[in-house]
C-alpha cells in the first residue's frame, strides 16, 4: 500500500517537475531560437547554453519561421507575424507606433 502513495508523490513531483522545466525553456529561448519539442523526452539537456550567438546558417537546417525578437517588448515572434519599421522588428503594429513615439528610442533598456 505504502508504493501505491509513493507513486502518487512521483507523480506529482513529476509534474512540478515538468512545469519548472518548461518555465527554463522559455527562459533560454530568449537566447536561441530553439523551436523543438523536448517537452517530452529527457529531463536533462534542457537548457544548453554553448551553442553562441551567430547560428545563422550553420549546419543546422534553417526554420522557414525563424523567430525574431520585438525591440519593443522582447517577445519572440515568427519573422512572418512580425512588423519590420525603420530597420527595427516588432510583434505587432502597436509597439511598432510605440517604438517610434519614443524620443529617443532606448533610453529605458
Ligand atoms: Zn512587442
Amino acid at each position: 500500500m505504502r508504493n501505491f502513495i509513493f507513486l502518487i508523490v512521483l507523480f506529482f513531483v513529476f509534474q512540478w517537475l515538468l512545469k519548472k522545466l518548461r518555465r527554463a525553456n522559455e527562459r533560454a529561448q530568449q537566447g536561441d531560437a530553439q523551436a523543438g519539442g523536448a517537452t517530452a523526452g529527457g529531463a536533462s539537456g534542457a537548457r544548453r547554453t554553448n551553442h553562441g550567438n551567430g547560428a545563422a546558417s550553420h549546419d543546422a537546417p534553417q526554420l522557414a519561421d525563424p523567430l525574431i525578437r520585438c525591440a519593443q517588448c522582447g517577445v519572440h515572434t515568427p519573422r512572418s507575424e512580425s512588423i519590420v519599421v525603420a530597420g527595427q522588428r516588432f510583434c505587432c503594429a502597436d509597439h511598432a507606433r510605440h517604438y517610434a513615439a519614443r524620443p529617443t528610442g532606448r533610453d529605458a533598456r
